[in-house]
């Protein structure tokens, strides 16, 4: 199959550089890549149902035949109706079209056809609206693929059939036979064939099946041969433990976690031939900064270097601040590199940084590059990690001589998933919170109570009190949604007219959103219209509320974070998420957050109410995202990790030919963490 990646998919027919474009988009590089574009969903038309028979109100495929059709009937303006009465010889159903001329002309009466809609009882028997109508001949299960505006599910759907009849008769397996026939696994030419175009239920489960085990055990291949690397490493070994110099100089008392897990990090530390390794993870507010801080308080009091890296500028700059004020009578030299600091300050910054004149380096990607070299790199920190991959996070430990590493992550990750996922990683939690928070009010409305929000807004506002209202991104295409900058037109024409209103989006560029961010801190600035660039990490806590508009685009633990942006001072405060989504299971979800305050509750549920198909979130935490396995295939996780174990037990570098397809699927995946 390794040759179908390097196959462009310009080769296929109807589909040139515009097209090969639009597939990029979606991540289609190559005919390979195209084949392992797995469909979202299914449609079973394979098994027609009598009318009868045909589950009430569910979509599904019924085979009748058109007995009779009445004239077009022209409702109201451009609205034309076309009904046909349809019989399976027991019971007739109404079906009901709308503006579907070109449907409806291409149907023969007396013909018999698959009709694929929802079954309802109507006042006058069985009727259907809207289906989609086929000849019989096309009784099978059909793949439903994530689609763009600009490219259809029909397109991609043409597209992959072309490929999968080049897929060659013969080719390496990248799951070895061995481990196929020990789990019951069918190959991989089956798989492919049968997860886009199923010959039946079956072929389709045993398809899944492998291609999930696949993509668990490449997973689980990565994490393990980055483990295998850390073992053999150990960082520098520090004599002394300056934790309680430093808790003199913190303005607040620890609380009891963050003592804990600064003394965790601390002692792994202070251990011979050991390399701290940890994930800290802690709710929204915990104080991972602090516990950050006195870890490379005591690694720079004993003469290491430190790296701070952080996802975003604004998120680094706060650090930055925050660390320089913490650190003021230390005589410890913080210094800030981001995508944006003039180019003399960078200059003056790396050579000190190489004669080890400064003691901690904060800053964004910017610290990965290649010029970016220090004089004795031992910790290095990565904080709300999921914004950055593994390929990452070693590229920057790389610098180093095996440097110490704590990576700090943002959003809880349910501690089963943590386990097998961060294997390789100590887990430290902040189970504790400061005292004297105040718990956020979280509600959910909709729309129609947007004129009562902008009051409460207002009200809030005249009390000297600031507010964010975050918008989802919009992609093209989606013209139902407000981008921030339409959103802003909205307020303008408002009551909320008269408030100082500020945007800030992933487009602008830093200096554009530092001016943005800071005249928000220091109060010039009353609402602060956001995309989630402000979802991690932001501290302005004269802000009390956090407004959410289409909150059913965000997932939960992404919300969680958004709330996490109020709620910082002493005031009442309250996020508002605005959805009108009907569907019962998005407001199932969306009421969790108004239950709980429990990060780590929260994360729970965020995985229990994933459906199959939307996956670990793998992605947030920092893995390569996952393209078919699912929260239901935990079991299957387990497996593939005592596969993964029992193959890199007798090759640990992937390098005996029998691997050599394997050893290609991990690289892919690792690759894909990179470009991401
Ligand atoms: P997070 O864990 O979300 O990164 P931060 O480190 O940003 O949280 O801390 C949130 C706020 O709480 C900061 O303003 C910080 O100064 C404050 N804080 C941290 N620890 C304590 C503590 N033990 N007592 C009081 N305030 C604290
Ligand atoms: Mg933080």
């Amino acid at each position: 199959m390794a040759s179908l990646y390097r196959m462009n998919i310009q080769q296929l027919d109807k589909i040139g550089p515009k097209k090969a474009e639009q597939f990029e988009k979606l991540g289609i590089d190559s005919v390979g890549s195209l084949l392992r574009y797995y469909p979202r969903d299914y449609e079973d038309w394979s098994k027609p149902y009598t009318i009868a028979e045909a589950p009430i109100n569910e979509t599904c495929c019924v085979r009748a035949r058109i007995e009779s059709a009445s004239p077009p009937a022209r409702i109201r303006g451009n609205m034309v109706i076309y009904k046909l009465v349809a019989s399976d010889g027991n019971d007739c159903m109404t079906v009901t079209l709308f503006n579907q001329g070109f449907l409806y002309d291409r149907l023969s009466q007396g013909g018999e056809y698959l009709f694929y809609g929802a079954v309802k009882r109507g006042r006058n028997g069985f009727e259907m609206a809207s289906p989609k109508i086929d000849p019989v001949s096309c009784e099978c299960i059909r793949p439903i693929y994530s689609h763009t505006s600009s490219l259809s599910g029909k397109q991609i759907e043409n597209a992959v059939r072309q490929a999968a009849a080049l897929l060659p008769k013969e080719f390496n397996d990248p799951i070895p036979h061995d481990i196929r026939t020990e789990y019951g696994l069918c190959d991989l030419g089956f798989a492919i064939k049968n997860i886009h175009f199923p010959e039946n239920i079956q072929a389709l489960k045993d398809a899944r099946k492998r291609l999930v085990f696949e993509e668990l055990l490449i997973l689980q291949l990565c994490i393990g041969m980055r483990s295998n690397g850390i073992k053999e490493c150990h960082g520098y070994r520090i004599e002394k433990d300056y934790t309680d110099e430093f808790l003199r100089q913190l303005p607040f008392k620890p609380t009891n976690a963050q003592l804990r897990v600064i003394d965790e990090c601390v002692s792994d530390m202070q251990k011979p031939s050991y390399q701290l390794h940890r994930l800290i993870q802690g709710d929204v507010g915990s104080g991972k900064t602090a516990v950050a801080a006195a870890v490379c308080y005591t690694a720079a009091k004993n003469g290491l270097q430190c790296a701070f890296m952080a996802p975003t500028e604004i998120l680094a700059e706060q650090h930055f601040f925050s660390l320089t004020e913490l650190f003021s009578r230390s005589g410890l030299k913080i210094e800030l590199l981001t995508g944006s600091t003039r180019a003399s300050e960078k200059k003056r910054i790396l050579s000190q940084l190489l004669t080890g004149n400064i003691d901690i380096l904060i800053g964004t990607h910017a610290l990965l590059s290649d010029n970016v070299i220090f004089n004795k790199l031992g910790l290095v920190i990565t904080d709300e990690q999921h914004r950055f991959g593994v390929a990452q996070r070693a590229a920057l430990s790389a610098k180093g001589n095996s440097p110490h590493m704590i990576i700090m992550s943002a959003t809880p990750i349910p501690r089963t998933l943590a386990i097998i996922l961060f294997g390789d990683l100590d887990l430290s939690i902040i189970d504790e919170l400061p005292p004297g928070r105040q718990k956020t009010e979280t509600y959910l409305v909709d729309s129609s109570k947007r004129e009562r929000i902008y009051r409460f807004i207002l009200k809030h506002i005249n009390e000297k009190k600031q507010c964010y209202i975050v918008c989802p991104l919009v992609e093209q295409g989606e013209s139902a949604l407000f981008s921030a900058e339409e959103y802003y037109t909205r307020l303008k024409n408002s009551i909320l007219k008269d408030c100082r209103i500020a945007v800030l989006h992933g487009k602008m560029n830093p200096a554009e959103k530092e001016s943005v961010m800071e005249s928000f801190s220091s109060g010039e600035t009353d609402i602060l219209i956001a995309t989630t660039v402000i979802e991690v990490g932001v501290n302005v806590p004269n802000a009390v509320i956090m407004l959410i508009e289409n909150a059913e685009r965000f997932g939960l633990s992404q919300l969680h974070q958004l709330r996490g942006r109020v709620g910082r001072g002493t005031e009442r405060s309250y996020c508002i998420m605005v959805s009108d989504n009907e569907s019962p299971a998005t407001k199932e979800r969306l009421n969790v957050l108004c239950k709980s305050t429990d990060g780590f509750f929260i994360a729970d549920e965020d995985l229990r109410l994933r459906g199959p198909g939307d996956l670990f979130g793998t992605r947030q935490h920092g893995l390569p995202e996952l393209k078919i396995a699912g929260f239901s295939d935990m079991p299957t996780l387990e497996q593939t990790r005592s596969a993964a174990e029992s193959i890199l037990s007798n090759d640990p570098g992937l390098s005996l030919p029998e691997h050599k397809a394997l050893l290609f699927e991990v690289r892919r995946m690792l690759s894909s963490d990179i470009n991401a």
